[in-house]
């Protein structure tokens, strides 16, 4: 080999031996250039803590085993009034079978918190079509009391896009309007993350929601703005912790069944 290229070699090689020296140095999980030791498959399994078993549902959309069940059409014992929390939750309960809204009654709210968490309800608009644009089938899905996930008939029913069935109400639209007919049922399938807060009680990352309607992706991974107010700027509250779910009374018979949540 002659000198010019010894040369030449050398260079490039020490140009190559700094470039992923730079590049180690600037990301830790950049792997050495030569491993210390060879690796083995099974030098990247991990086997502790065993994945928790649970049993899936059967059908599709219902209740797999670990399930907090909050409504199977038995009775409301996981529900109290909003108006007053020593009080049942006083919407009917109509054949065993499904939940509707006593319009007037009020909110009703779970006995129990939640924070992060994948909740499964099912809903119909009210039987008889009354109303147009937010007066009809209205109701509502309030996470930790507070941010919206609207229910809506949304079925031939314009209304605003950040207001319409699936949407977060009066911040994210639906992707696209899944609603079926109001004699028929609908599903929500959520994946809910709450907003996280700094120990001085400001915002440190804002809630989160994943949104199925009727298996469709109409939420995707979508921020959620703060407080869904129906009149002003959204804006996030001082710090909070897990707290409610409650349910909208709108004025409208909604109806509702086959719900059940799991912490996360
Ligand atoms: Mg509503």
């Amino acid at each position: 080999m002659k000198l010019k290229t010894i040369w030449l070699c050398t260079l490039v090689t020490g140009v190559f031996v700094t470039k992923i020296s730079q590049a180690q140095q600037g990301n830790p999980s950049t792997p050495p250039a030569v491993s210390p030791m060879p690796m083995k498959p099974e030098m990247t399994e991990i086997w502790e803590p065993e994945v928790k078993l649970i049993s899936p549902a059967t059908k599709l959309g219902d209740a797999p085993s670990d399930a907090i069940i909050l409504f199977d059409g038995k009775n409301l014992d996981q529900w109290v009034s909003q108006k007053d929390k020593t009080k049942p939750a006083p919407w009917k309960i109509v054949n065993n079978d499904h939940l509707e809204v006593v319009p007037g009654s009020g909110d009703i709210q779970t006995k129990m918190q939640f924070g992060d968490c994948q909740l499964h309800i099912e809903f119909s608009a009210p039987d008889a079509v009354e109303g147009a644009g937010q007066g009809r089938g209205n109701s509502g899905v309030f996470f930790q009391d507070r941010y919206e996930l609207q229910i809506l008939d949304s079925y031939s029913n314009r209304t605003y896009r950040n207001g319409q069935a699936a949407s977060i109400y009066k911040d994210q639209a639906p992707l696209v309007n899944a609603m079926r007919g109001p004699l028929e049922w609908n599903t929500y399938d959520v994946i809910y993350t709450a907003p996280r807060f700094k120990a001085d009680g400001q915002l440190d990352a804002p809630a989160r929601i994943t949104v199925l309607h009727n298996g469709v992706l109409v939420q995707n991974n979508a921020t959620i703005n703060g407080l869904t107010l129906y009149i002003g700027l959204h804006n996030y509250p001082s710090a909070h912790g897990d707290d409610v779910i409650h349910l909208q009374d709108h004025g409208n018979k909604t109806q509702f069944r086959n719900i059940w949540i799991r912490k996360l």
